[in-house]
C-alpha cells in the first residue's frame, strides 16, 4: 500500500469496468488520486464495490500508457511521433483518398462500450455524417448483440427490463450463463442478500458457479447441461408449464399476441420437448427439469438474469428470445421483483448500443431506412444520410481482405484480441491502407495500424456511462487528460479535419444533441442529472423522472411476441480427435483481456488463465493438477495449467480468457450467433494432453 497522503478534495464518478455502474468518490489530492471510496447515494451500488472499481485504477497512470499521436506510412515502418494537427492531416487525407479511389463506403469505424455514452454519439455521427455511409460497429457485436435483437423482436426495446433494486422483491430467480459473484460482484452481493432471505434460485450453466453451493446460498436447482443446449432446456422448461397448465393465461391474453401465443405453445407442448427427451439432449435428469419448470411458474415473483454464456453461441438470439417467452407464459414482466435482465460486462455496453452503434440502427434503436428518423438527423446535420445498412465488423474485415474496405476507426478496442478468428483479423488489418486505433496503450490491434491516437481515461473526461438497468450515470473529470484532450474531443478534431463544422465545447451539449434526436433520452440533461444523481431511460415527457421497470402497462412493440425457438445444434461437434467441449467465464479480480487490470501495481492481478478438468478427464489422460497442458482445436492451440476440480463435468473443461499469452480465441471457432454474428466463444470441441509448458 502506497501513502498518497491526505485528500484535499473529491470528484464522485462512476466504475469503468463492469456494467453495475457502481458510483465512487475518487479522493484527490491536488492532482494526483488518493483513492476511490464507494459512494453511498450511488443508485447501482449503494455504497458497496468490487476489487476492480475500488483498487484497479492503477491503469490511468501506467508507464505504457501512449501519450503523443504516432503515424507510419506502412505497418513495418517505425512509428513517428507527431503533432496533433499532424497526425489529423495525415488521417484525414489518407481516409478521403481510399474514398476518392474506392468509394464512399470503402472506410468505417468502431465503437467502444468503455467510452462515454457522449464520445459513442460523435463516432457514429462522423461516421454516418462525415464519411457517409452507416458502417459503424461496436464491440457489443461480439457480446450482447442478440441481447439487442432478441429483446427488441420479443419485447420491442433492446434493454433489460428492471432496475437492480428490483431484485429485493423476487422469490425465484434463474441465473443462466452467468456467474455473477466473479462478473457482477456487487450485484451478486444483492441477490445473494435476496437469497438468504429466502428466495429459490435456480441456475442453468455447465459449471458448478459458487451461486450453486457458497456460505448461507444454496441453489435449489443446478442444471448443469452440455454446453450448447440452452434452446433445448429452456424449451422444456416452457413444455412442463404448458403442459400442466402453469401458464399465466390472464397475463397472456391481455398482454401478449394471442394467436402467436397458441403458436408456440403448440410448439413446446411436442413431446419432442418433454423433459424426459431433453434430458438425452442435454444431460439434464428430467426430474430437475419439471421441478425447475414447477419452481418457476408456481413460486412467486420470477426473475432472469443471463450474461455470455447465453449470447455467445450460435443461437445466442433464440437463447434470448426463449428467456423472453419464458418470462411472458409465467407473467413475470411488468412489475418490480421479475423481468429479464440481461447482465452486461463492460461498463457502457448498454450505452454503446443505445447511441447507434449498429450499422442498422440509429440512435435510440431506430432503423435507418426509417425515413422519419432519418430525417430528424438530415434537418440537424445538413446532410443526406444513406438508408444502407451498413457492414459489421466481420463483414468489414470480410470486405478488407477483398480489398473494398480500406479504412477503419478503432476507438477503445482491441479487436485482434477480443474478437474470433485471429489469423482472419489480422489478414483484415493488413490489407487496409488507414488503421486509427484510438486508445490508452499499443494493443495488439496497434501492430496493424498507420494512426495511432492516444486515449484518455474515465478519469480524464466528463461524460455518461449506461448500465446493464438503463441507468445513466454521470463520468466527471477527476484529473486533466494526460494526453491533452478527452477522446470526445479527438473525435471532434477528426471530424473538423474531414471538413465538419463540429464546435462542441463541453459534453453537456452532446448530450443535448442526443436528448434533441432521441425519444427515450428526451428529458435526459447534465442538469436533471446533477439534481437526480441519475436516472434510467425511458426519460421522456411520459416518464420525466425515469423508468426503473419497463412494459408496465404494455409492451414497447405493444402486445408481447412469443417466437417459436426451434433448437438447432452447433455445427461444432465433438468427435474422436475432439472429445471435450472447452467453455469460458471470468474470474473477479481481471477484466477481459486484462489490458487495465493487469497493468495495476497490486499481484493480486497478475493471476493466470487456468484451464479446469474434472478428475475423470485428468486421469484418463495423465494430467496433474497444476501441471501444464495442452489444449487443442480444430482452430488452434495453447498451453495452459491445469486445475482439477469438479465444478466441470466429465467431458467439459473451462478457462478464463483474460491473459494475452492464453490466446483463447486461437481456439475458438468461426462459428456466430445466425442474427448477429456474435460469436460463439462458449462451445469449442477440444483435445487436453500434458505439457511442457509453453
Ligand atoms: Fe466496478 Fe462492476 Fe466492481 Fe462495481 S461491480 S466496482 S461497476 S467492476
Amino acid at each position: 500500500i502506497i501513502d498518497m497522503g491526505q485528500p484535499d478534495h473529491s470528484v464522485v464518478t462512476t466504475c469503468a469496468y463492469c456494467g453495475v455502474g457502481c458510483s465512487f468518490r475518487a479522493e484527490m489530492k491536488g492532482d494526483t488520486l488518493v483513492r476511490m471510496v464507494p459512494w453511498k447515494q450511488g443508485k447501482a451500488n449503494r455504497g458497496h464495490s468490487c476489487v476492480k472499481g475500488r483498487f484497479a485504477y492503477g491503469y490511468a497512470s501506467h508507464a505504457d500508457r501512449i501519450l503523443n499521436p504516432m503515424i507510419r506510412e506502412r505497418i513495418e515502418d517505425p512509428w513517428r511521433e507527431v503533432s496533433w494537427d499532424e497526425a489529423m492531416t495525415f488521417t484525414a487525407t489518407r481516409l478521403r483518398r481510399i474514398q476518392d479511389q474506392h468509394g464512399p463506403g470503402a472506410i468505417g469505424g468502431i465503437t467502444s462500450s468503455r467510452c462515454t455514452n457522449e464520445e459513442t454519439y460523435l463516432v457514429q455521427k462522423l461516421i454516418r455524417q462525415v464519411f457517409g455511409n452507416n458502417n459503424v460497429d461496436t464491440c457489443a457485436r461480439v457480446c450482447h448483440s442478440p441481447t439487442g435483437y432478441g429483446l427488441k423482436t420479443t419485447f420491442g426495446t433492446s434493454a433489460g427490463t428492471q432496475d437492480f433494486d428490483s431484485v429485493a422483491q423476487t422469490d425465484v430467480v434463474i441465473v443462466i450463463g452467468a456467474n455473477p459473484t466473479d462478473g457482477h460482484p456487487v450485484f451478486a452481493s444483492r441477490l445473494k442478500k435476496r437469497l438468504r432471505a429466502g428466495a429459490r434460485l435456480i441456475v442453468i450453466d455447465p459449471r458448478r458457479i459458487d451461486l450453486v453451493r457458497s456460505p448461507h446460498v444454496q441453489a435449489a436447482h443446478h442444471l448443469a447441461l452440455t454446453p450448447g443446449t440452452n434452446v433445448a432446456v429452456l424449451t422444456a422448461l416452457a413444455h412442463v408449464i404448458v403442459t400442466e397448465g402453469l401458464a399465466d393465461e390472464g397475463f397472456i391474453r391481455s398482454r401478449c399476441d394471442w394467436d402467436g401465443f397458441q403458436d408456440w405453445a403448440a410448439f413446446v407442448a411436442d413431446d419432442r420437448h418433454s423433459p424426459e427427451a431433453t434430458a438425452l439432449l442435454t444431460g439434464v435428469p428430467a426430474a430437475e427439469l419439471r421441478a425447475a419448470a414447477r419452481l418457476f411458474a408456481t413460486g412467486g415473483n420470477g426473475a432472469i438474469y443471463y450474461g455470455l454464456g447465453v449470447t455467445e453461441h450460435s443461437q445466442g438470439s433464440t437463447t434470448v428470445m426463449a428467456i423472453a417467452n419464458l418470462a411472458m407464459v409465467t407473467g413475470n414482466i411488468g412489475r418490480p421483483g421479475v423481468g429479464v435482465n440481461p447482465l452486461r460486462g463492460q461498463n457502457n455496453v448498454q450505452g454503446a448500443c443505445d447511441m447507434g452503434s449498429f450499422p442498422h440502427e440509429l440512435p435510440g434503436y431506430r432503423h435507418v431506412q426509417d425515413d422519419a428518423t432519418r430525417a430528424i438527423f438530415e434537418n440537424l446535420w445538413g446532410v443526406t444520410l444513406s438508408n444502407e445498412p451498413g457492414l459489421r465488423i466481420p463483414n468489414m474485415l470480410d470486405a478488407a481482405v477483398e480489398g473494398t474496405f480500406r479504412g477503419l476507426y478503432v476507438q477503445g478496442e482491441d479487436i485482434l484480441q477480443s474478437d474470433p478468428n485471429t489469423k482472419h483479423v489480422a489478414a483484415g488489418l493488413a490489407a487496409m491502407d488507414c488503421v486509427i486505433v484510438h486508445d490508452l496503450f499499443l494493443n495488439e490491434t496497434a501492430n496493424y495500424a498507420h494512426v495511432f491516437l492516444p486515449g484518455s481515461s474515465f478519469l480524464e473526461k466528463d461524460g455518461t456511462f449506461t448500465n446493464a438497468e438503463r441507468r445513466i450515470n454521470r463520468v466527471r473529470r477527476v484529473m486533466a487528460p494526460k494526453n491533452g484532450y478527452a477522446d470526445w474531443e479527438v473525435t471532434q478534431m477528426l471530424a473538423r479535419a474531414m471538413g465538419a463544422g463540429w464546435h462542441y465545447t463541453h459534453p453537456s451539449q452532446v448530450m443535448d444533441e442526443i436528448s434533441a434526436t432521441t425519444p427515450s433520452f428526451s428529458n435526459v440533461s447534465y442538469e436533471l442529472l446533477e439534481r437526480e444523481g441519475s436516472v434510467q431511460w425511458p426519460c421522456n415527457d411520459a416518464a420525466p423522472a425515469g423508468t426503473p421497470v419497463m412494459h408496465v402497462d404494455g409492451f414497447v412493440r405493444g402486445k408481447g411476441n412469443f417466437v417459436v425457438t426451434e433448437y438447432v445444434p452447433t455445427d461444432e461437434r465433438t468427435g474422436p480427435r475432439f472429445p471435450l467441449l472447452l467453455t469460458t467465464g471470468r474470474i473477479l479480480s481481471q477484466y477481459n483481456v486484462g489490458a487495465q487490470t493487469r497493468r495495476t501495481e497490486n499481484v493480486v492481478w497478475h493471476d493466470e488463465d487456468v484451464l479446469e478438468i474434472h478428475p475423470h478427464d485428468a486421469e484418463q489422460r495423465g494430467i496433474r493438477d497444476g501441471g501444464w497442458v495442452r489444449l487443442a482445436s480444430r482452430s488452434g492451440e495453447t498451453t495452459l495449467r491445469a486445475k482439477i476440480t469438479e465444478r466441470v463435468a466429465p467431458g467439459v473443461v473451462y478457462t478464463t480468457f483474460h491473459h494475452p499469452d492464453t490466446q483463447a480465441n486461437v481456439i475458438t471457432t468461426d462459428y456466430s450467433d445466425w442474427a448477429t454474428n456474435c460469436p460463439e466463444y462458449k462451445v469449442t470441441a477440444v483435445q487436453i494432453s500434458p505439457s511442457n509448458g509453453p
